[in-house]
């Protein structure tokens, strides 16, 4: 037989700012290996270990292959094999039946499985729009922080993320860019190779923290406090371009008095750090030019999340650091793309209709509603694809709870049997990015990335889009743009605004972004400038300037939950993707949970012990690792473990809340505070 060997390029379709170009290598249509992208300047030919071991995850004896249809109870992961027409037509029926009543008691619940605009949302909104389902506020990530942008900069946009290479210092705050940022991070080491200083903020040592100059070990949820007093300083020693505020901001006098009301001391106390760590970062930020911040949205997991963003945001515009390219704040650059979200959505197909809003960050609270005026219709059907919820989303103890219920009929689209595909009434296999079109934004560059199917559909599965396509034929959904294929749909995503044929030839093309794109304001807000004093904020009776508002479970206002949790990633895994990779599964180990010495000592927990980890929400049990990478008074509960490949069957999610942030009703899964006992 003729060995064909084929390379095809793609994109990292993984919720990670980094947004990949891939190469795949492909031998008589099996995929070899999955690359980094030499010729594609952010990839740089270099990948995550994650990532780099796509064909394990692609190939994975464990990967879903046949529709399948739930036999045994609730939860219990007891299926029957078959056929695609009887999935679907069940689901099928099963919709119509529910619609009939109301649509809006179906629910689509999906986020970043893939990040690609088309087996994300777009076949997936067409079909929901036309049904009339309930619409998702898919708030679980970045809401907080996506909202404090657009309150504060106009969106999320900011500095072009190649020019922190050529910053002088660099404040990487709430990010562990080692683990989730890794082309950020070689940027930051390029600076670093030429001088500049970077300090790190993050309540834990991270890989990230103990390679920057510095690391300031803040509480959790007490970043605004920092920002604050950093603002003092910059006052109060002058340290403040007066020309940049005057022409480009918008609130500052009433900004420059809150900011007055937090001396260093102040905020010492409050973030539980020494005053000379926030007076030296003042001087630094004050005084280094071109002063650069890479904020990433760990710190936005509690209550003032929002708050504590735009207070951050606000930083760049008092010392003129926007004048420079490598000035400035990045949080994330995906408001730049031109994306024509409803050429591909197709809002018109709602024909008039207003459909409620269920939130994804309470769907443990929402599928246990019996229904009600105000909440509208009870949940009666759930259709799961791109994300794990039973796995991520907070209190799990509640969201599984719903899962169980009986009358709800669940569907899943998925690679493999998680933790949710467990408790489904049928589960589609889904095709893997090797497997479909697709075409990407990015939030960490700007870039456009195409993804071109490297190889048929392992087994019987389907590309989301198709599940969406076969689903709407049997409900009768005869409008043309059902008929729509990938290709079709990677085109529909830019228009004319990107040339597709670039996107063809090279697999990425560049969006045309000023290299400084503040330099002279033009801040996408309603008043071009860069907003310390948000209108539109007052206008909901909130506080139009950013303040530091107290975690809802602020540490030392409970006697038995003394301890606050935060739960960051796992390095070898992205949320819950990667769990069941064996290798990198056994990198990691098991669940842990780093304690400091102090914390383990008073409790008489060791490393390597079993622990448990409670509050009146619920309880998990993993390792306990004593560790210099935990501050006295906080754990970190190192996620997305799989409940089942859990100790006891569970994960941190079950002791974390849905209590939601000051603003974007985003989740605040770093707002938590949890007692610690040894299992012996
Ligand atoms: S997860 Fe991030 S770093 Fe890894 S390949 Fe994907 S985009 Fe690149």
């Amino acid at each position: 037989m003729n060995t064909t060997v084929q390379t095809i390029r793609g994109a990292c379709p993984h919720d990670c700012p980094d947004t990949c170009s891939l190469v795949t290598t492909v031998e008589n249509g099996v995929a070899l290996r999955v690359q980094g992208n030499p010729e594609h300047p952010h990839t740089d030919g270099a990948l995550c270990t994650k990532v780099s071991r796509y064909t394990e995850r692609t190939y994975h004896p464990d990967r879903l292959l046949h529709p399948l249809v739930r036999t045994g109870p609730k939860g219990s992961g007891q299926f029957r094999r078959v056929g695609w027409d009887e999935a679907l037509d069940l689901v099928a029926e099963r919709l119509k039946d529910i619609a009939a009543r109301d649509p809006q008691a179906v629910v689509p619940y999906s986020y970043a499985g893939t990040m690609g605009q088309v087996q994300g949302e777009g076949m997936a909104a067409r079909f929901f729009h036309r049904l009339g389902a309930s619409f998702l506020d898919r708030t679980i990530c970045a809401s907080a922080g996506g909202e404090a942008l657009i309150q504060t900069l106009g969106g999320k946009v900011g500095m072009k993320v190649e020019h922190f290479a050529d910053s002088k210092l660099i404040v990487i705050w709430g990010s562990n860019s080692i683990g989730s940022n890794l082309h950020f991070w070689r940027l930051a080491q390029q600076a670093k190779r030429n001088g500049a200083r970077l300090v790190c903020i993050d309540p834990r040592r991270s890989e990230t923290a103990e390679k920057c100059h510095e690391h300031i070990a803040l509480r959790p949820g007490t970043d605004a406090a920092l920002a604050l007093a950093l603002m003092h300083q910059l006052i109060t020693h002058d340290w403040l371009d007066h020309d940049y505020i005057a022409q480009h901001t918008l609130g500052w006098e009433g900004l420059r008095e809150r900011a007055l009301q937090w001396p260093p001391e102040r905020a010492a106390e409050v973030c539980g750090i020494p005053v000379q760590q926030i007076t030296d970062l003042a001087r630094a930020y004050g005084t280094t030019k071109p002063a650069a911040i890479r904020l990433n949205y760990g710190m936005q997991r509690v209550r003032g999340g929002g708050n504590a963003v735009r207070a951050v945001a606000c930083l760049p515009a008092l010392v003129g650091a926007w004048r420079q390219p490598a000035g400035g704040l990045l949080m994330s650059s995906s408001a730049q793309f031109p994306v024509n979200r409803a050429a591909l959505h197709k809002p018109e197909l709602l024909a008039g209709r207003t459909p409620r809003t269920i939130n994804m960050s309470t769907i443990g609270n929402d599928l246990l509603n019996p229904g009600s005026a105000a909440f509208g219709p009870k949940i009666e059907a759930l259709i799961v694809y791109n994300s794990n919820p039973v796995a991520v989303a907070p209190e799990s103890g509640k969201v599984v709870q719903g899962f169980l219920r009986e009358d709800l009929f669940t569907v899943v689209l998925e690679h493999f049997q998680t933790d949710t595909a467990d408790h489904a009434d049928v589960i589609l296999p889904a095709t893997t990015q090797l497997e479909h079109w697709d075409i990407h934004t990015s939030y960490g560059h700007t870039d456009v990335l195409l993804n071109r199917p490297a190889i048929a559909p392992v087994g019987e599965s389907r590309t989301n889009t198709d599940i969406f396509r076969a689903l709407a034929a049997r409900l009768g959904f005869d409008d043309p743009c059902f008929a729509d294929d990938d290709e079709t749909l990677c085109r529909t995503a830019f228009g004319t605004a990107v040339d597709f044929q670039t996107l063809l030839d090279q697999g990425f093309a560049t969006l045309p972004i000023a290299e400084a794109p503040f330099a002279h304001g033009g801040f996408p807000t309603p008043s071009g400038r860069c907003e310390f004093f948000s209108a539109r904020l007052a206008a909901q009776g909130l506080d139009g300037l950013p303040d530091h508002l107290p975690n809802h479970e602020l540490q030392g206002s409970s006697a038995a939950y003394p301890l606050a949790m935060i739960s960051p990633p796992a390095r070898n895994f992205l949320n819950s993707s990667f769990v069941n990779v064996q290798s990198l599964r056994d990198i990691e180990g098991e669940p842990l949970l780093e304690i400091h010495a102090d914390d383990a000592a008073l409790r008489g927990i060791e490393s390597g012990q079993m622990v448990r980890v409670f509050n009146d929400r619920g309880e998990y049990r993993c390792k306990a690792k004593v560790s210099t990478r935990a501050r006295p008074g906080v754990v970190n509960g190192l996620g997305i473990w799989w409940r089942k490949l859990g100790p006891s069957g569970t994960n941190v999610n079950e002791v974390t809340s849905q209590q939601l942030t000051d603003m974007g009703r985003g989740p605040v899964f770093y707002d938590c505070l949890v007692e610690v006992a040894g299992v012996h």
